[in-house]
C-alpha cells in the first residue's frame, strides 16, 4: 500500500492490515502457539479481542511484538513503518512527530527505536560467495576534550563501525568499540562462511582476518591509488560496501545529525535492513519489517538505558 492508502485507514482497516501481515494463515496464540483461536465480538470486548480455546489467554494483534502497549493509533504506527522503510536515508524523530502528529519527541523517538528493533534480523545463513568488508566512522559525538578537532577516517574519536556486504547479496554493519584484529576477526567469524572470498581494502589489520577465508582474500591498493582490477573476469573492488557506508553517513549528516553510540548498532540495522530489502517495492518493503516485528519487545527502559540492543554489544574491546 502507498503512504496515502495507509493515511486513509480507519482503525479496524490498520488492525485487519497488521493482522493479514502477521496471520496471514489466520490468528496463531501468542501465548501458546495454538490456532484454535475464536474473536471476541460485541460491545463488551475491545476491538480486534481475539480468545484461545487451548489456554484461554485473550490477545490482540499488537501482542507479542513492538507494538505491544503501545497507545499510538494503528495507522500512525503503520505509517510510521512505511516512512523508514521507503526513505534510503531514513526519517528523524522530529519529522516523523511533525508529519503524524504525535504528542511528542519522546513517543516519535520511542517509535523509531521500537521500528529499528523490528528490523533487526538476526540471520542464520552466513554471507558467502564474495563478501566486501570495510570500516567507517560514523555518529557519537568528539569525546570531551577533543575541541572542534574533527579528524577524519582511522584515528578520528568516532565509533567505528564495521561492514560486511555480499556482492549481489544481504549487509550486516556492527559498531565495534575498536578496529582491531580481534574486533574484525569477530566481525567476520560471525557473519561470513568460511569458504568466500574476502575483498578489502590495503588495511594490514585484514590480512590477518582473511587469513581464516578459504576462498582467500583479495585487497584493492587504495594507498597507491588501486580501485578496481580484474581476476578472471571478477572485479576485485570495495564500492558495494563504501556505497552502504556512503548510505549511512549520508543518513548520519543528512537525517540524523546525530548517532549516539548507544543507539548506533540500532540505526545500523534500520540501514541494512533497507539494503537487504533494496530490491522489493515501498509497500513490500514495509510490510516485511511489519512481519518482522513478529516476537521482538523494546522498553522504554530498554532503549534509554542502550540495552536489548545486543548489535550494539563490542566485538573487542
Ligand atoms: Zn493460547
Amino acid at each position: 500500500m502507498t503512504l496515502t492508502q495507509l493515511a486513509r485507514m480507519t482503525e479496524d482497516e490498520a488492525r485487519e492490515y497488521l493482522e493479514g501481515i502477521r496471520w496471514p494463515n489466520g490468528p496463531i496464540c501468542p501465548h501458546c502457539g495454538s490456532v484454535e483461536v475464536t474473536r471476541l465480538n460485541g460491545e463488551a470486548h475491545r476491538a480486534g479481542v481475539l480468545k484461545c480455546k487451548a489456554c484461554r489467554e485473550q490477545f490482540t494483534v499488537t501482542v507479542g511484538n513492538i507494538f505491544e502497549s503501545s497507545h499510538i493509533p494503528l495507522v500512525k504506527w503503520v505509517m510510521a513503518f512505511h516512512l523508514l522503510c521507503s526513505s534510503k536515508k531514513g526519517i528523524s524523530s522530529l519529522q516523523l512527530q511533525r508529519e503524524l502528529g504525535l504528542g511528542s519527541y519522546r513517543t516519535a523517538l520511542f517509535m523509531t527505536h521500537r521500528i529499528r528493533e523490528a528490523m533487526t534480523e538476526h540471520v542464520d545463513t552466513a554471507l558467502a560467495g564474495i563478501v566486501e568488508m570495510d570500516e567507517a566512522y560514523v555518529g557519537g559525538k568528539p569525546r570531551p576534550g577533543d575541541g572542534k578537532i574533527h579528524k577524519k577516517g582511522r584515528g578520528t574519536s568516532k565509533t567505528p563501525v564495521v561492514a560486511v556486504v555480499q556482492r549481489s547479496g544481504d549487509s550486516e554493519a556492527t559498531p565495534v568499540a575498536s578496529v582491531s584484529i580481534a574486533s574484525l576477526k569477530s566481525v567476520a567469524g560471525e557473519n561470513i562462511a568460511p569458504g568466500t572470498v574476502l575483498i578489502t581494502d590495503d588495511l594490514n589489520l585484514y590480512d590477518r582476518v582473511g587469513e581464516s577465508f578459504t576462498g582467500g582474500h583479495r585487497s584493492v591498493n587504495h594507498t597507491d591509488g588501486e580501485y578496481v582490477r580484474y581476476e578472471n573476469g571478477v572485479p576485485i573492488h570495495t564500492n558495494t560496501v563504501e556505497s552502504f557506508f556512503a548510505l549511512l553517513k549520508r543518513g548520519h549528516y543528512g537525517v540524523y545529525h546525530s548517532m549516539s553510540r548507544k543507539h548506533l548498532g540500532r540505526y545500523c540495522e534500520e540501514f541494512s535492513f533497507r539494503w537487504d530489502h533494496r530490491k522489493m517495492n515501498d509497500s513490500d518493503r514495509t510490510e516485511a519489517a511489519i512481519k518482522a516485528a513478529e516476537g521482538k519487545r523494546l522498553t522504554y527502559r530498554e532503549m534509554v538505558d542502550g540495552s536489548g540492543d545486543s548489535s550494539a554489544v563490542p566485538a573487542s574491546a
